[in-house]
């Protein structure tokens, strides 16, 4: 399960109120923290929920919350994660509404057929909230509030119209009773944890309801998982963040990675788990372990794993065939791959889940691709871009994704221009706007 929203609506402080809870309520270890993602199991989350939860009526075995940079790899895992990101919550800060992120946010659900439930979180903030009363989000809700749910209401109206188009509204609503009318809007307070227990009773509800047939994870195989994040460790080089969704993965496994070239077949040197922040003061940061088993986050350390991809496939070879293993992950990334064509701007972003949203926001603003790419922008991307005969396509559109600095240079001489944003619409946006500009100009 995965949390999306807005920067500062409150993703990160609700995540924290949800495993201190988990802390206080079981015992230490009960919660296993994973790269990446943090293990909740069901007892935990019933002793949270109170009598909201009972563990008999539940045949999972709890919750597992991705807690993935940007909500572009929450796309990548949902898609080729199976059942690790099926269900969302979609924060919302109640005093902010509906922003840029939010939207995007709701884009991805909507075209990943995502069920979600919204958090309308800092509800300790808004005038007139009585924590005590036991009342609907409409009835307690006043003036500014009002506003602010009278435009979660349309937003979500307008999702659940669309939705419906594709028969699958039925499935999205969930009726919660008390809360408002059929869509699951939970008000809640990661500050005071108010609606916290309410939140995970909606979730594991969702969970019961649309896990069943994906919850048979294969704990013995071979590995199979997706890149998280790619990242320099100090004593270890460049290493992968991984979330595995099925199978093993083990001390001096080969493995097979996506690339930005050809698929990178290497050996696992460690596996690295994060400690527990009281043992870091006096250890490192990582614990070696040997082996890991789905459900799970882990970093992993590798020899060659430079040209590794945020969103590709990770592959354990173990008693396969070595070309099987490589070509599933070349049909992979293929499935992924975004179309370029002879003439067009150059995209990078910082996933491949953000990489294919990036293409499909393009081509529907009918803006041609020459070549799009996972990574910061390089001076070899400013090459391509200069050599563009449209001076509307001597551009480089990044997404979440920095410019290195000789690239910067290059593309001050080379009359190439750059936006970067961490927002896809915003991006597109502001190329158009460019190229308006040169428009006009040319009249
Ligand atoms: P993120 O960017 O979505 O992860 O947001 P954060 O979790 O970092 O929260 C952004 C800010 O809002 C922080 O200063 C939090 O302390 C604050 N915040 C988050 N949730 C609540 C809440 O329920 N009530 C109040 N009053 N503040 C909150």
């Amino acid at each position: 399960m995965a949390v999306l929203g807005h920067v500062d609506h409150g993703k990160t402080s609700l995540l924290d109120k949800i495993r201190g809870s988990a802390v206080i309520e079981g015992e230490a270890g009960a919660i296993t923290q994973h790269i990446g993602a943090t293990a909740v199991p069901l007892d935990i989350i019933s002793s949270i929920a109170g009598d909201l939860v009972d563990p008999d009526d539940f045949d999972l075995p709890g919750l597992l919350f991705i807690d993935t940079p940007g909500h572009h790899s929450f796309t990548t895992l949902r898609s080729r994660g199976g059942a690790l990101a099926d269900i969302a919550i979609l924060v919302v800060d109640v005093n902010d509404g509906f922003q840029p992120q939010t939207l995007e946010a709701l884009d991805i659900l909507k075209r990943s057929q995502t069920p979600f439930i919204v958090a309308a979180n800092k509800i300790d903030t808004v005038p007139g909230w009585d924590p005590n009363e036991d009342a609907p989000i409409n009835d307690t809700y006043e003036s500014q509030s009002e506003r602010v749910r009278q435009r979660l209401d349309e937003s979500l109206y307008e999702i659940i119209g669309n939705l419906s188009d594709e028969g699958f509204s039925a499935d999205l609503y969930w009726r919660v009773q008390n809360f408002q009318r059929n869509v699951g809007v939970v008000p809640v307070s990661a500050m005071t944890g108010e609606g916290v227990p309410d939140l995970l009773t909606v979730m594991m509800g969702l969970s019961q309801r649309y896990m069943k047939e994906e919850m048979e994870i294969d704990v013995s195989g071979p590995g199979v998982g997706t890149v998280l994040e790619v990242k320099e460790e100090k004593g270890f080089g460049k290493t992968v963040d991984i979330v595995l969704y099925d199978g093993t993965i083990k001390e001096d496994d080969t493995i097979v990675v996506g690339g930005q070239n050809d698929p990178i077949v290497t050996e696992v040197r460690a596996l690295l788990q994060p400690r527990p922040l009281a043992e870091i003061r006096t250890e490192s940061r990582f614990e070696n372990v040997d082996e890991v088993g789905a459900a799970a986050g882990i970093k992993v350390a590798a020899p060659e794993l430079g040209d590794a991809m945020a969103g590709a496939p990770v592959r354990v070879v173990r008693d396969r065939d070595l070309d099987d293993v490589i070509e599933e992950v070349q049909a992979e990334l293929a499935s992924i791959a975004v179309d370029t064509a002879e003439e067009g701007v150059v995209v990078k972003a910082d996933t491949l889940g953000s990489l294919e949203a990036m293409a499909d926001a393009l081509d529907e603003a009918e803006v041609p691709i020459v070549r799009a790419e996972v990574g910061d922008v390089a001076p070899r991307d400013i090459s391509v871009a200069s050599t563009a005969e449209d001076p509307k396509q001597q551009v480089i559109l990044g997404f979440n994704v920095d410019v290195l600095s000789d690239a910067e240079h290059r593309a001050e001489t080379d009359d190439v221009t750059i936006f970067t944003d961490e927002v896809i619409y915003q991006l597109v946006e502001e190329y158009d706007e460019y190229v308006e500009g040169i428009e006009q100009a040319q009249q």
